[in-house]
């Protein structure tokens, strides 16, 4: 078995390199070829700290194991990830264990991922202005990958402690050579945006509708739980719905189960992105529609993600190998 940890993962898994993995990930589930059941929660009984257990299995591509973690919070006050833990990758064939794969840095940059090719598929081809709620690891991910899919021009970013923002923003300068500005109120960030990525921690919505000009694409990351929202009632019923799963966002999203309750959704169908990359489902029909892509975060896609790093490890010669699994006294 080979462990990898945080900064290899980040060092073997490029944003460029993880977004097609992610579209394959969304075809195969769209496909039928995965199987996902709904992620286990358990609350812990501090704030709103939760262990998240995620197994998939998918034939096509081959992947086989589960993501354990825990989600704590108020861990950046600790100087630590929100997000700790580990995937843990079996062999199809014989069931070993492969691989586990420190799950920080796979998740932030497997989640942005996801969420380029859902802007690359639904955002307006000439959008340049981003808008980031949140300045947290998703907001830094976030930033690359939509970089990768739109030649942005300028990105101006909110965060609820406003020296968070500009950390984030002396970060990003460095990093990309895109004009960054902090403002004082999402609303005031948003105002002119063609991309509006939320990426907060947030459990009441930060992002009003009212807010939203015609044409802008919104990837909702942030509020993965029944009872967690990010956007208001009116952002979600004026936009297409998208979804990396329609069964995840039924039972795991309040940022849509609210709206639908109010019965402001109508007969509005959601598709899945997977289905969009497979050619079942339209993507961006005009340019002054509004369409929202609702991530929720699947097993699947941490599988593929953690697979392909195993096999680039291997040939890399990189992590540390670990004997283990039991043998038959008959062997
Ligand atoms: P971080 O802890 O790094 O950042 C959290 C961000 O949320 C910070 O910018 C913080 O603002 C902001 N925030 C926290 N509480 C509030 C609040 N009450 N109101 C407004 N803003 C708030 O977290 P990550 O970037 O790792 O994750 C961001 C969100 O994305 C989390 O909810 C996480 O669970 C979710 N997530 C979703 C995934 C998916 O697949 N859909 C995968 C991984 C994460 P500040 O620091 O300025 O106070």
């Amino acid at each position: 078995m080979r462990i990898l940890d945080d900064a290899q993962v980040q060092r073997l898994l490029p944003m460029r390199a993880c977004m097609p993995l992610m579209a394959s990930a969304l075809r195969s589930l769209s496909r039928g070829d995965a199987q996902v059941p709904l992620r286990t929660v358990v609350p812990l009984p501090r704030g709103h700290d939760v262990l998240a257990l995620m197994p998939a299995h998918a034939t096509t591509p081959a992947a086989l194991g589960a993501k354990v973690i825990t989600v704590f919070p108020d861990n950046p006050g600790r100087g630590l990830d929100a997000h700790q833990g580990a995937v843990l990758v079996f062999d199809p064939v014989d069931g070993r264990l492969l691989g586990l794969v420190d799950a920080s840095s796979l998740t932030a940059i497997r989640t942005a991922a996801v969420s380029g090719v859902a802007t690359e598929r639904l955002a307006r081809s000439d959008a340049t202005t981003l808008a980031l709620l949140g300045s947290g690891v998703q907001a830094r991910t976030h930033l690359d990958a939509m970089a990768q899919v739109r030649p942005l021009e300028r990105v101006c970013v909110w965060s609820r402690t406003p020296a968070h923002a500009e950390t984030f923003a002396a970060w990003a300068r460095t990093a990309f050579p895109i004009e960054v500005a902090t403002f004082g109120t999402a609303a005031e960030a948003v105002r002119g945006a063609d991309i509006v990525c939320t990426v907060t921690a947030s459990r009441e919505p930060v992002l009003k509708g009212s807010w939203l000009r015609p044409g802008t694409h919104v990837n909702a990351v942030g509020a993965s739980q029944p009872d967690a929202r990010e956007l208001d009632s009116r952002a979600v019923a004026m936009a297409r719905l998208f979804a990396d799963r329609r069964e995840s966002l039924e039972h795991e999203s309040a940022d849509y189960l609210v709206p639908l309750r109010e019965g402001l959704l109508g007969d509005a169908t959601v598709a899945e992105l997977g289905e969009v990359l497979l050619g079942k489902a339209e993507g961006r029909r005009t340019p002054e529609e509004i369409t929202l892509f609702k991530s929720l975060g699947l097993a699947i896609e941490d599988l593929i993600a953690a697979g392909h790093l195993l096999e680039r490890a291997e040939g890399e010669g990189v992590g540390t190998e670990v004997a283990f699994g039991g043998a038959h006294p008959s062997a």
